[in-house]
């Protein structure tokens, strides 16, 4: 039986390796849909190439151009957000392999967690903002969700060597970002081309940027707390600027099981598509030898606030972690646009889980209004201080 994969995001750099490891899959594997945003060019020479039966751009503004582009290819387009959601709804798709930047995909993860699709889930948002609600409408609709994010998809593996009762802890590892070793008096001077230049992992813009605030690893924290039920006192950050062990799990006799691999999205990828089995893939093969030194050291906390705030919205619950992603994901864009400094980006989520009333046991709806609260206050907080 062909296993028919929706790739939400399938222009995105995820998106993109996910559809060279599929080719590598071979027959057992065929794309049903496809998504972008905006870049129809890109989408249309993907749809010309995979034969989906479906395409969604989610920017309504590109359904013309995408429909010139597809000419006469016989496919179905979907558009707008809800075209999203469409496409993860899909009878036919076995597995929905979701890569949308930002909570712009939120919706259409839980169209296919309450569809009980395999749902492998690249992008952080998910976990983060909605992480509880997420794993009980997949558990409640006999969906399963797969880890595709290199740490989680490690944890996973690493999990399969025991119970979940046997596992003491879980050590999430980070290459530590372009500023590691920086001190907190130094990161107050670094601009947006260092920020830029992460030194193991080639990304885009937004996901380099919250690599250098180690606010990527902050939203690992709480993605690991809801994939696997831990809670965060058991798990920990340990930096590993190597990047080749993507992961550990210590289970309670003291054994501690690592995946390693090279820096290669493809395995995670793959791993999320074939699970439970493993077949020949296309990742370059890990060799130890040329290695030769693996490197541990503690994160630094006083540079690094994310990570330290990062255990409080675990422990604040509820509403706390959409405004987290969200602050996040405005001050960035803010940053990017060079209107604030580095440092700023971290105090202005700070400052929004001040100033937040946490909801506990909130809704989808109560997530997203939360979502849509701190990017507001980001925005009026920026302008304020550009006036000032
Ligand atoms: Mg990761």
């Amino acid at each position: 039986m062909t296993k028919q994969i929706a790739i939400l995001g399938s222009t995105g750099s995820i998106g993109r390796n996910a559809l060279r490891v599929i080719d590598a899959l071979g027959p057992d594997y065929s794309v049903i849909a496809l998504s972008a945003h905006s870049n129809v060019e890109l989408l249309a020479e993907q749809a010309r190439l995979y034969k989906p039966k479906f395409v969604a751009v989610t920017n309504p503004d590109y359904a013309g151009q995408l429909c010139e582009f597809l000419g006469d290819l016989d496919v179905e387009v979907l558009t707008g957000p809800n075209g999203l959601v469409e496409a993860a709804e899909i009878e036919d798709v076995d597995i929905v392999l979701t890569a949308v930047v930002g909570a712009a995909g939120l919706p259409a993860v839980f169209a296919a967690a309450r569809c009980g699709k395999q749902l492998a889930v690249a992008n952080k948002e998910p976990l983060v903002v909605a992480g509880e609600l997420l794993m009980s409408e997949a558990r409640n609709n006999g969906g399963v969700i797969l880890p595709v994010d290199s740490e989680h998809s490690a944890i996973f593996q690493a999990m399969q060597s025991g119970t979940r009762e046997e596992v003491n802890k879980i050590i999430l590892t980070a290459s530590g970002g372009p500023f590691r070793g920086t001190t907190a008096e130094d990161i107050q001077n670094v601009t947006l081309e260092q920020a830029l230049a992460h030194p193991v992992w080639n990304m885009g813009p937004k996901i380099t940027v919250d690599s250098a605030t180690m606010m990527n690893k902050a939203f690992e924290i709480i993605e690991a707390r809801w994939l696997f039920d831990m809670p965060v006192d058991k798990i920990e950050v340990l930096i590993h600027p190597e990047s080749i062990i993507h992961s550990l799990v210590e289970f309670v006799d003291g054994s501690v099981v690592a995946q390693l691999g090279e820096p290669d999205m493809c395995i995670p990828i793959q791993y999320a598509l074939t699970y439970p089995q493993r077949v020949t893939g296309i990742a370059k093969r890990l060799r130890l030898d040329k290695i030769s030194t693996l490197t541990f050291e503690k994160p630094d906390l006083e540079t690094f606030r994310a990570l330290r705030l990062a255990y409080e919205v675990v422990r604040s619950g509820g509403t706390a972690a959409a405004v987290f992603n969200a602050a996040n994901e405005a001050a960035v864009e803010e940053f990017l646009a060079g209107g604030i400094e580095f440092v700023t980006i971290v105090e202005l989520i700070e400052y929004c889980l001040n100033k937040h009333d946490v909801k506990t046991s909130a809704s989808v709806e109560e997530l997203l209004e939360a979502d849509a609260w701190a990017r507001k206050e980001v925005k009026f907080k920026v302008q304020k201080s550009i006036k000032a």
